[in-house]
């Protein structure tokens, strides 16, 4: 059995999708594995009027499929409570004061408190407001933590000022910024991988990586969600965040330890050498693509899409060259690419190391090594290297020295919210994107915005089923590059 672990967990957007197909499973998970065992409750909160029984059921529907002890399951159960209230009116905060107070005393709590955002992002800086006016953040508590949904901003400006409200409650170290992308088991992986062979380690720089792709490409479209889509596209809902997060690992420092504080160090060393774009460099490091129609017109092109305005100028692809100046990476282009309708749906890391000096002469034909790490939908680790081939001559062949993650392996995975909660409730922010990162991101991504809203592109640029637009390999090929991975 862990240490148990002692906390109030109380669920802003309690009866929403998200609450009930992650929260709450990943919640009941903990349970389980007895990182909560008796001193812990969890709170609900909503609009909707649902009696203590009716909130039950619904947590009881929501487990459902992990419950494997009905017992246990309802012992579990047993620690919910719902609170019905809006959370913009200030006067429904002191039931909950009332309630955090009481639940404290009846569970022996320590005063300890995780307010977890599930709502609408609008929500954010008035709930974190009024947590502090009316009395909910606990001055003897262990601690008191603030876990937000994404996304953080829409844009540096708008990003700035959510950080402004919630850093007048609460400190940048209690407050934990989702990015589920860090709470996936292969994402996590980078670091296991890099800092733990000494031979990734020491080649981890501009002396033997040739260039590093980032690849995180969809097979679906818009689908229904293009009221929010039209207004972020690829830049926004996968560049500025998930992609950006998973640079961080791969661009960082070493940290001094594989504690929270050095790892953010460590990233931020990176992530403040990052080159911010001009107009110029803008059109030079980066593509944007919106989808047609597929070769087989089965696929109808992103224009007539559903809520789609006709004349939308939205990125649905995105590649570009990252440049960061800091001594490891002089010369190093980091490709990142993200984007719908796409050949294939992968989330990737394809490290390109340098071919060296062929000593062999003759007709042999040295590839770069490339080390890949899978992440979505299948995790994996591959690493492509030179070997010799069977012929009686001296060739060399690519050989491919792989590992899949097993079917057992998979059921052993925490969830990535799995993990958010337990880190979060463990004080570890390892996996939570900081504020440094995020404002950076957005400055970057903001730049390239703003040049493309300055300038009108062709769409549709590229085939639904295809990896992009052909400028989209043109950008590497400038560089005497080319993706590895192809669809
Ligand atoms: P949702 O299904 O629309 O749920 C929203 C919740 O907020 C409901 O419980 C709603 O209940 C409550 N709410 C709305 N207005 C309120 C008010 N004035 N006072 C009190 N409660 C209020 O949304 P969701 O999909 O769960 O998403 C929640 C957050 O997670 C969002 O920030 C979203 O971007 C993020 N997120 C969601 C997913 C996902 O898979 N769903 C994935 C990633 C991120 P009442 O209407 O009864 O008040």
């Amino acid at each position: 059995m862990p240490a148990e672990i002692t906390t109030l967990l109380t669920f802003f957007g309690g009866t929403g999708d998200l609450a009930k197909r992650k929260l709450y499973p990943s919640t009941y998970n903990l349970f389980k594995k007895g990182f909560l065992q008796e001193h812990f409750a969890v709170i609900g909160t909503a609009r909707q009027e649902l009696t203590t029984e009716e909130f039950h059921e619904m947590v009881r529907e929501s487990i459902a499929d992990f419950v494997e002890d009905q017992a246990n399951a309802e012992e579990f159960i047993s620690h919910f409570y719902y609170i019905q209230q809006d959370i913009t009116d200030a006067n429904g905060y002191a039931a909950m004061l009332d309630l955090n107070n009481e639940l404290d005393a009846k569970y022996s709590l320590k005063g300890n408190r995780i307010f977890y955002m599930s709502v609408a992002p609008r929500f954010f800086g008035t709930v974190a407001k009024y947590l502090k006016s009316e009395g909910l953040i606990t001055e003897n508590g262990e601690y008191n933590r603030l876990m937000i949904e994404k996304p953080f901003g829409t844009s540096f400006g708008t990003a700035e000022a959510l950080q402004n409200e919630l850093s007048e409650a609460f400190e940048d170290a209690q407050i934990f910024r989702i990015d589920h992308y860090l709470g996936k088991e292969m994402v996590q992986n980078i670091a296991a991988v890099r800092f733990g062979n000494p031979l990734f380690d020491a080649a981890w720089n501009k002396d033997y990586i040739e260039n590093i792709q980032v690849t995180l490409s969809e097979v679906l479209g818009v689908e229904e969600r293009a009221g929010y889509y039209d207004t972020a596209g690829a830049l926004r809902d996968m560049i500025q965040n998930h992609t950006m997060q998973i640079v961080g690992w791969l661009a960082m420092e070493k940290p001094a330890s594989f504690k929270d504080v050095d790892i953010r160090a460590a990233k931020n060393a990176a992530f403040n050498s990052l080159k911010i774009y001009n107009r110029e460099e803008v059109a030079e490091n980066f593509v944007r693509g919106q989808y047609g129609e597929s070769a087989d017109g089965t696929q109808k092109k992103y224009l007539d899409e559903m809520d789609v305005p006709a004349d939308s100028q939205n990125n649905t692809f995105v590649a570009g060259k990252l440049q960061f100046e800091m001594d490891r990476w002089e010369g190093v282009p980091f490709y990142i690419r993200s984007g719908k309708r796409l050949a294939a749906k992968s989330t990737r890391v394809d490290v390109v190391f340098k071919k060296g000096l062929n000593i062999f002469g003759g007709d042999v034909e040295l590839a770069n090594p490339v080390l890949t790490i899978l992440i979505d939908p299948k995790g994996g680790i591959e690493f492509k290297i030179n070997a010799k081939d069977v012929t009686s001559e001296f060739l060399t062949r690519v050989v491919n020295l792989n590992w899949t993650v097993s079917d057992e392996d998979k059921k052993l995975t925490p969830e990535p919210y799995e993990r958010m909660i337990h880190d979060a409730m463990d004080g570890n922010g390892s996996n939570f994107a900081d504020w440094n990162g995020v404002a950076i991101a957005w400055k970057f991504v903001d730049a390239i915005q703003e040049a493309w809203d300055a300038t009108r592109e062709q769409f549709p640029n590229y085939v639904s089923g295809s990896m992009g637009p052909e400028a989209s390999n043109d950008l590497l090929a400038k560089d005497g590059n080319e993706w590895v991975f192809k669809g």
